[in-house]
């Protein structure tokens, strides 16, 4: 492994996850193996890798040398001892909840988490008589109470989607340590280069790769990282069932995470640049940043975080029919459901991370509908202002 308190993590998303693999014919990429299988020339051989006894693959739904070799990658950034994959995020979080939770077991959680993980909680753990507590995303006082009372499980999201909320994890954690608990950080928004939950007290960091990992919005996956003991028990539980990477994507990820750190950089300033410039406009209500002096989460995002991140939120005048004009309007900006690629992405929840759910759902989770999410990407920082003024413009 990558000595990783003397290298930066730049240098670890090029390199790490990488020098210990056996590169194919001198290439100096990382191949893509597409082989569904691996043969071997004797029984014992064969034996041993399929009781992992010796190094080695057996079949791809369980391991695969492009697959491993992002793995690794991450695992590094995150500084864990492991790492695991999926065919996609929605996939990590349900198999960490599959592989942690049984009947009778208690999980507390926060209303602001992603729209599909609220999905989850809300309509697939209660039937399974698993009891799911919802606590006010940032009320720590009720979270506590909530911990105390005894659970399992205390999944955590931050910076939240869509309302940009970011909650303490240390403290959390240290909350749930007394009780017992697993606790589960969802770092998408963040990125290992922002933020890295396991420094601050987490059990497991997951991630969704579809979007700041690989960064170019054509490759779905997700992956997680934790105690070598934690990460065999939830990568056990999907090699069995089945939501596996795909080798094709996990080169996408290894190529994407390159740049990972130069385009995590520029996103942060392009983001606090579009939020301060935001700010001051009179026909917006209301911005969403953490990197903001303003934003009531400012200083716990400053202690926990390294960079603020490149997504924002802001209210618009004139709510949902404003969007409809100033939206279509922008030249720079796809209108889409994705987030954290080069190009900046902006949508509403109503058609992002919370078309699942109803209005009078969104409004309950203090989602107004005339609220723009907004994914920064790389571009000049002067062109995506002088887009949004001449968007915004039209109202
Ligand atoms: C997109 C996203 C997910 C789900 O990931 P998929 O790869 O789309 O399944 C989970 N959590 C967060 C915070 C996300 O943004």
């Amino acid at each position: 492994m990558t000595d990783q308190t003397s290298v930066g993590q730049s240098t670890l998303s090029i390199w790490g996850g990488e020098q210990e693999h056996e590169l194919y014919e001198r290439s100096t990429q990382v191949p893509v193996v597409h082989s569904v299988s691996f043969t071997y020339k004797d029984i014992d051989t064969w034996h041993d890798v399929a009781l992992e006894k010796a190094p080695g693959h057996i079949y791809s739904r369980n391991t695969n040398p492009t697959v491993r070799a992002f793995e690794d990658k991450l695992k590094e950034l995150e500084s864990a001892e492991a790492a695991t994959s999926f065919a996609s995020g929605m996939a990590a979080i349900s198999n960490v909840l599959g592989a942690f939770l049984k009947p009778g077991d208690r999980i507390v959680s926060i209303k602001d988490s992603y729209g599909g993980t609220n999905k989850i909680f809300n309509n697939f753990l209660p039937p399974l008589n698993i009891d799911v507590c919802l606590c006010e995303t940032t009320d720590y006082a009720q979270i506590e109470d909530e911990i105390d009372k005894g659970c399992q499980l205390l999944y955590l999201e931050t910076p939240t989607n869509p309302t940009i909320k970011i909650i303490d994890i240390k403290r959390l954690a240290a909350a749930a340590k007394k009780v017992g608990a697993l606790v589960v950080v969802d770092n998408t928004f963040a990125t290992p280069i922002n933020q890295n939950p396991l420094q601050l007290g987490a059990d497991i960091v997951l991630h969704s790769a579809s979007k700041y990992l690989g960064g170019h919005a054509d490759a779905l996956g997700g992956v997680i990282c934790g105690s070598l003991a934690l990460i065999k028990q939830v990568y056990h539980y999907r090699e069995i069932n089945g939501a596996t990477l795909s080798p094709m994507d996990a080169y996408s990820f290894i190529r994407g995470m390159k740049t990972l750190k130069l385009r995590v950089e520029r996103q942060n300033q392009n983001a606090m640049a579009v939020a301060r410039w935001l700010q001051s406009h009179p026909q917006i209500e209301q911005v969403n940043y953490p990197g903001l002096e303003s934003h009531p989460n400012h200083d716990i995002a400053s202690q926990q975080m390294r960079g603020y991140g490149g997504m924002l939120s802001f209210s618009v005048k004139g709510g949902l029919d404003a969007i409809k004009i100033f939206l279509p309007k922008l030249k720079y900006a796809h209108m889409a459901a994705n987030l954290g690629c080069v190009e900046t992405v902006v949508g509403p929840p109503l058609t992002t991370s919370h078309v699942e759910c109803s209005a009078e759902e969104r409004a309950a989770a203090g989602i107004p509908e005339g609220l723009v999410r907004y994914s920064a990407g790389i571009e000049d920082i002067e062109d995506l202002i002088t887009d949004l003024e001449q968007a915004l413009s039209y109202l």
